[in-house]
Parts: structure tokens; sequence; C-alpha cells
């Protein structure tokens, strides 16, 4: 079997920031001491102590007692990210909704002769920019999310937060098929070919929109916990497009030849990483071998069967 390296996921993140001019946040290192049986070879540098968010001080003396839990605390660097993202993502939406008025201004003034092929082209690009707009800008804010997340107790700012970007989907677009609907100066074939490019746009940006699983301060609590409970602290290995986390580094879905880059970091880290980590996600060939390794058994809630677990990453 080749040997694969792992890459720490922060380090990896710092040094992209670094090349990118960016000011590099205090590095949170991962402890590693105990990591689990590592085959490959495991990219790390020398730990400084430096406290964690999530339990980890009494973590390896606390196996699965409940009365330890921990909230998860977003690091100012995971905050900061998060930030930088949601901004781009509402300049982005400012630009869709502005592509959205220019069509409806342009369908309202019947500035547009629709017998010419240059008015389709513009009406029909600004409705593509419209839409690409809208979605690049849900994919950063849901990142935003995953980075950030919002808790469950607040449930108004819950819902909105994870669920704006199908609701600015609904803005940018169910504006602009009423009045194509309603139009009369559009005849009945334009009308029936620019409201169905519309409906679509519509659809596509509401489905990429809606957040299925939100990430929760909470949900967030309860992995890390789960993962400190079974191995002592809060480690995983993950790849790029992993649908799940893992606890082992030579995990037999790791070291798969169609595996990708593998990292390895916290709970949040895999998160943030991937966006395929939804409910579903400790590896269950791993949790039960941690439980065999530790002579426990926790709850089977959050992890995943083996026919949902790692799927190969690009
Ligand atoms: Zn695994």
């Amino acid at each position: 079997m080749p040997e694969k390296p792992i890459v720490n996921w922060e380090e990896q993140q710092a040094k992209k920031s670094a090349a990118k001019g960016e000011t590099v946040p205090a590095k949170r290192p991962v402890t590693k001491a105990e990591a689990a049986p590592a085959e490959n070879s495991v990219v790390q540098a020398a730990d400084k102590p430096i406290k964690k968010p999530v339990a980890q001080a009494e973590a390896a003396a606390a196996p699965a007692a409940h009365s330890t839990l921990q909230t998860f605390v977003a690091t100012q660097e995971a905050k900061d990210k998060a930030s930088t993202n949601r901004i781009i993502a509402v300049i982005l939406w400012v630009l869709g909704l502005g592509c959205e008025a220019a069509v409806i201004y342009f369908l309202l003034k019947g500035t547009f002769n629709l017998h010419n092929t240059l008015s389709w082209v513009i009406l029909i690009g600004l409705l593509v920019a419209d839409l690409i707009l809208v979605v690049v800008g849900s994919m950063l804010w849901k990142k935003a999310n995953r980075l950030d997340p919002a808790s469950k107790k607040e449930k108004l700012r819950f819902f909105v937060q994870n669920q704006l970007g199908a609701i600015i989907a609904i803005i940018a677009f169910l504006p602009v098929v009423i009045v194509i609907f309603t139009d009369k100066n559009l005849e009945g074939k334009q009308k029936g070919v620019l409201g169905a490019v519309a409906c679509v746009a519509l659809v596509a940006a509401v489905l990429l929109g809606i957040n299925f699983n939100p990430p929760s301060v909470e949900q967030y609590s309860e992995q890390a916990n789960e993962v400190v409970a079974l191995t002592g602290q809060n480690l995983v290995y993950f790849t790029t497009y992993g649908s799940v986390y893992h606890l082992y580094s030579d995990c037999t879905y790791l070291t798969r030849a169609t595996t990708g880059t593998v990292y390895s970091g916290t709970v949040q880290d895999a998160h943030a990483q991937s966006s395929a980590i939804t409910e579903s996600t400790l590896c269950s060939v791993c949790k039960a071998r941690a439980e065999a390794a530790r002579g426990i058994s926790l709850a089977p809630d959050a992890s995943a069967s083996p026919a949902a677990a790692e799927t190969p990453a690009a």
C-alpha cells in the first residue's frame, strides 16, 4: 500500500491565507500525541498546548460521560472566515438582484424587440447571470454557516440564517417570473420560452439555496463530544468531498487509492472542508473499532452506515 501523507487541515488553511497575503491567525494546534495508529506519515508541526474550543483538556479522563459535554464555540479564525464569506455572498446577491432589476426594467419599458436575437441574448444572459450570482452567493453563505453555525435555541435566527440562500433565490426570481407572465407586450411563444427559463432558474436557485441539513452549534457540540468520548480527543480524518469523517487515519475508506488528500483536524475543520458531511457524520467502521478498543458502546445516533460511508473523493 503506498504511503499517503495526511495534511493538517488548519496548517494548510493558514498557508493558503498566507499565500493570499492575509494575516495568519494564531495557530490552533491539534493535540495529536496519542493519535490513532498511523501507518501513514502524519504531517504535523510541533504541538503547542493552546486551549481548544471543544472538550479537549479533560477528554482523556472522561469516557462518554455526559456531564462533561461541552458546547461548541467557533474560533475567531473561523468567525473571521465566515464573515468574509458572508460579505462576498451579500455582494453577489446584490449583483444578482441588479440583473433581475434590469430584466424587469427592460420588459416593463418594452425596450426590446423580441424578434431580434440580440435582445434575446441580453435577456437570457441577464437571467443566467442572476442565477450564477445567486447560487454562488448561496454556496458561500452555506460555507460560512458551516464555519460559524447558528444555535437552534434562537429558532427564527436559526431558520433565516440557514435558509437565507433560498429566501434570496425567491426574491431574485419570483418577481421576474410574475412580470414575464403578466407582460402584455410578450407574444405567446416568447412568454413561454422566457417564462420557462425564469421558472427553471427560480426552482434551481431555491433548491440550491435551501440548506437541507443546517449546521447548528448543538450538532457540532454533539459530534465533537461523541468523538472525544470515543478517542479522548477532538481529532478526526477527512477528505475534501467525503461524506463522513474518520477516527483512524488507516481506516480502509481512507487508504484506498481513489481517496484524495486526507486531512486531520477537529470535527469543525471537517465540516468546514467538506460540504458533503451531513447528519451521518462518523464512519461506522471507525466507530465500531473505537468502541471495541475502549470497551464502550455509544448510542447509534450519529454514525453512518457502511454503505453511506466514505465515497471516493476526487
Ligand atoms: Zn473510517
